[in-house]
């Protein structure tokens, strides 16, 4: 297990107050009649970057700064990427995000303005990650990881806390799953404060490093495939040192999906919840939505909604407008 405490979770709300939004946990009236017991969605969507990534990278750059730190340095395209840029700025440090000469024009637009140097460096993700390295070695910046770092999950971890104070009684957390810096946060923190509570994890079918990991008892290399949760792609790091273990110590249940389900779970947000979210924030409601998810008295369940940075015309096209 890690070395990670409660307290540093309660240092990390501490840090990130005022930088990063106590995110509204609001009942779904139709997910509650299709589950029989009332469901909770906790909607990072109004982060200001879009996802609950802000949390982390925000706690993790805080500490950096403390420490004199004035430059850090990402390989993130992603929520992750945003979330380091967005802190950076915040917080008057220098923001690098190392991407290959394939990253979308939009992607690096994003990034760009944000106000990080975006460094492009090769063709692939891989070239990405060694030109950071890079950056570390000959011009001090700090690296930010996107999730296998304490720091990172004790931020991600402060949703945990918020859900609880709000409703003490959930009997199930229902949380998207891919390097498991969100799940092992969010467990971690519940299950300090609730030890009973039931934490569900929410994978695609395409690509689930970290269930295939689970299975195989160590971290293990997955070929990563295309999918609508194109936030859960990439693996969990072959040295992975905290996720894994965390993860496999917290962790109550899997659910793996299909991307019919995950499109079903996006056009349910749309229309009985006028949320646009993106696919990886779409797997808790599909898992409910497939009656996937055990039930236990009558207690609510939550889900957490990680993100809404979806392709605006992709979400056109799957609702149907
Ligand atoms: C990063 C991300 C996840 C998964 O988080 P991990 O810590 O990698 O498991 C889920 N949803 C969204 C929107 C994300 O950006």
């Amino acid at each position: 297990m890690s070395e990670l405490t409660l307290a540093d979770v309660y240092r990390a709300r501490q840090r990130i107050k005022g930088r990063v939004v106590a995110t509204p946990l609001v009942q779904s009236m139709a997910l509650s009649r299709i589950a029989g017991v009332p469901v909770y969605l906790k909607l990072e969507t109004v982060q200001p970057t879009g996802s609950f990534k802000l949390r982390g990278a925000t706690n993790a750059l805080a500490q950096l700064a403390e420490q004199g730190c004035k430059r850090v340095v990402t390989a993130s395209t992603g929520n992750h990427g945003r979330a380091v840029a967005h802190a950076a700025r915040a917080l008057g440090m220098e923001a690098a995000v190392c991407m290959s000469s394939l990253v979308p024009k939009n992607k690096v637009d994003a990034v760009d303005a944000l106000g990080a140097r975006v460094v492009i460096s090769g063709k692939s993700q891989d070239d990405a990650q060694v030109e950071a390295q890079r950056l570390v070695r000959e011009e001090g910046y700090a690296y930010v990881p996107p999730f296998d770092d304490p720091r990172v999950i004790a931020g991600q971890a402060t949703i945990g806390l918020e859900i609880l104070e709000t409703l003490p009684d959930a009997s199930t957390i229902i949380v998207p799953l891919s390097g498991g810096g969100l799940f092992s946060g969010v467990a971690f923190a519940a299950k300090c404060v609730r030890p009973d509570i039931a934490m569900i994890g929410v994978s695609m079918e395409r690509g689930a490093a970290m269930h295939a990991s689970l299975a195989a008892g160590k971290p293990i290399f997955v070929d990563e495939l295309e999918t609508l949760a194109d936030s859960l792609g990439g693996g969990i790091g072959l040295d992975n040192r905290h996720t894994f273990s965390m993860t496999r110590e917290l962790i109550d249940h899997v659910v793996l999906l299909d991307e019919v389900s995950i499109a079903r779970g996006i056009v349910h947000a749309y229309r009985e919840e006028r949320l646009v979210i993106e696919g990886a924030a779409a797997v808790g409601i599909a898992a409910v939505l497939d009656r996937a998810v055990e039930t236990r008295g009558t207690n609510p369940i939550v889900i957490v909604i990680s993100g809404c940075n979806i392709d605006i015309d992709a979400h056109r096209r799957l609702i149907g407008a």
